[in-house]
């Protein structure tokens, strides 16, 4: 692997990102060394201790590897305005994130299938999801994250394991899958860009460089710009240009470079090539709330990784156990105990992406919109109401413990809405803004292709048109996989046709 490209080496594809989704690209296109790969990253190529251990997750939320993102204002959280974090660093988010890796439900690929995306159904994609994950530490060579259950299953945890085991309404329970080797992370870098992928002559990994904008030439998208040590370049590819910047930083770029929806790439002043309404919309998340629980007694913590998954309505909402406490800091409420998450993982609210100024460097508006709908508060509502009912059920006689939020003064239904509102945060689980179908307005058909330029994909969360049941980046690993297939086969078949 070199470290800085010369013009004189035309890569066949510019990566830009090299997070989840473009780890993967970069290591399976230079897989067959059949075609040469530049990965750009704006961030550093740095692994340190913190991003190495899984639980440190939460403390690498605004340090040098965010890009510190905030939300505009939630109006369905009291107004209140929310971190943002995304991973600015080789790796990408899967190096800052809570390495929870469950698989997504069949019947969730089965809906993108029926509702456009006609060639994402489960069974085309399974073959993809398997090869993005392996359990064998021998198999590491392949290519793929390292999946675990590294944590032992703590009594606390055990106790509210069968509580909603032997809740009917509670499907899906059991102790989830991590994406952990040993006891470190196993992020998309890990798994990927490992030592002898990197140093493949076909492979060129760029980090601390931010592209700036795509180059479009007569309707074909031939390069980037990009800022390296403050110097703006233009870097070229010989067949395509693969957009991995992620939910937020793939619309942004495609916005800044034109291809977005037309008035508002002109209120800023940027010219309009394609005029894409899609671009930026249907920003969709995860709202994560819950019951936390103090525990006095002194005990052992650990036993993260038991989840399940509760029907409320025709929706599903998970049930996420974790040792440590989790509420937002503008609440009172313990330093030890538990909290059983609850997350509706099918929100009707939909969000956007939106440009403050015509640069890349001008911050993105993010606007999740969560819990936006009465919908979505009515079922966090009942789903923080049951995740209450089965902590009381647990067999946690022998603890002395304390229902700390909501806390025992919170009963009927306005009190707990209120709750909701104050208690709901990001699950950092932003997808949906380049959405990929069959429909004209849909940013990418479904090969991934950027409608109204050639030469241009996007290969992230931010094709997925509509959340999965579950944490999104095994489903991210498994897009990108099968993105990659797609790019080889159409790469074969011209080679052939020429
Ligand atoms: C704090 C946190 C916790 C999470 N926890 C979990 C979890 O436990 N389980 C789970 O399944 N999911 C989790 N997620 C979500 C999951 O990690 C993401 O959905 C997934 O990593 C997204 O992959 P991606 O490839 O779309 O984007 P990313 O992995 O974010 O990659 C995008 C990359 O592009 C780079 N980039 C962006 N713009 C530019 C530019 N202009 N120039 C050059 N490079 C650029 C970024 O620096 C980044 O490296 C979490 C996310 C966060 C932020």
């Amino acid at each position: 692997m070199t470290t800085t490209p010369t013009p004189a080496t035309t890569p066949d594809y510019i990566v830009i990102g090299a997070g989840s989704a473009g780890s993967v690209l970069a290591r399976r296109l230079t897989d067959s060394r059949a075609s040469t790969v530049l990965l750009i990253e704006a961030g550093a190529d740095e692994r340190p201790d913190k991003i190495r251990d899984p639980a440190s997750w939460a403390s690498l939320i605004g340090s040098e590897y965010d890009w510190g993102f905030h939300t505009e204002a939630q109006h369905g959280l009291d107004d209140r305005v929310l971190v943002y974090p995304r991973g600015r660093v080789v790796g990408g988010s899967s190096s800052v994130n809570g390495v929870v890796h469950i698989r997504g439900r069949r019947s969730d690929f089965d809906d993108w299938a029926e509702h456009g995306a006609r060639n994402w159904s489960y069974d085309d994609i399974e073959p993809f999801m398997d090869r993005s994950e392996h359990l064998d530490e021998d198999a590491l060579d392949t290519g793929g994250v390292h999946v675990s259950r590294p944590f032992p299953l703590s009594p606390i945890a055990g106790a509210v394991l069968d509580a909603m085991s032997e809740d009917d309404r509670v499907e899906e329970v059991g102790m989830h899958t991590m994406s952990v080797l040993g006891m470190e992370r196993s992020s998309a870098a890990d798994g990927y860009l490992t030592p002898a992928v990197r140093e493949r002559p076909a492979l060129t990994l760029l980090p601390d460089a931010t592209v700036t904008r795509l180059v479009i030439e007569d309707g074909t998208c031939v390069g980037v710009e990009v800022t390296v040590d403050s110097e703006r370049r233009v870097l070229r590819a010989g067949r395509e240009v693969l957009l991995a910047a992620g939910a937020i930083g793939s619309p942004h770029l495609l916005m800044v470079s034109g291809i977005g929806p037309a008035a508002q790439l002109e209120s800023f002043g940027i010219p309009v090539l394609v005029d894409a309404p899609d671009v930026g919309e249907n920003l969709q998340d995860h709202p994560r709330g819950g019951v936390t629980v103090a525990v006095e007694t002194p005990t052992d913590y650990v036993g993260e990784g038991v989840s399940g998954l509760l029907s409320v309505g025709a929706t599903d909402v998970q049930l996420l156990f974790t040792g440590v406490p989790q509420y937002p800091d503008t609440m009172a409420g313990p330093e030890r105990g538990f909290t059983l998450t609850v997350s509706p993982m099918h929100p009707t609210s939909r969000g956007t992406v939106r440009l403050t100024g015509p640069e890349i460097a001008d911050e993105p508006a993010i606007d999740p919109a969560l819990l936006a709908t009465p919908e979505d508060l009515a079922v966090m509502v009942e789903g923080i109401r049951i995740a209450r009912q089965l902590i009381a059920k647990a067999d946690l006689d022998e603890w002395e413990i304390r229902e700390s939020l909501p806390g025992p003064s919170v009963v009927d239904d306005a009190d707990l809405a209120t709750y909701a509102r104050q208690v709901t945060q990001s699950y950092y689980h932003a997808v949906g803004t380049c959405r990929l179908g069959s429909d004209e307005r849909s940013v990418v058909d479904e090969d991934l292709r950027v409608r109204g330029v050639d030469g241009l994909r996007v290969v992230d969360a931010s094709v997925m048109p509509s959340l999965v049941s579950a944490n999104p980046n095994p489903t991210v690993y498994t897009i990108a996989e099968r993105a990659a297939s797609m790019i080889l086969a159409a790469a074969h078949d011209s080679a052939l046709r020429a």
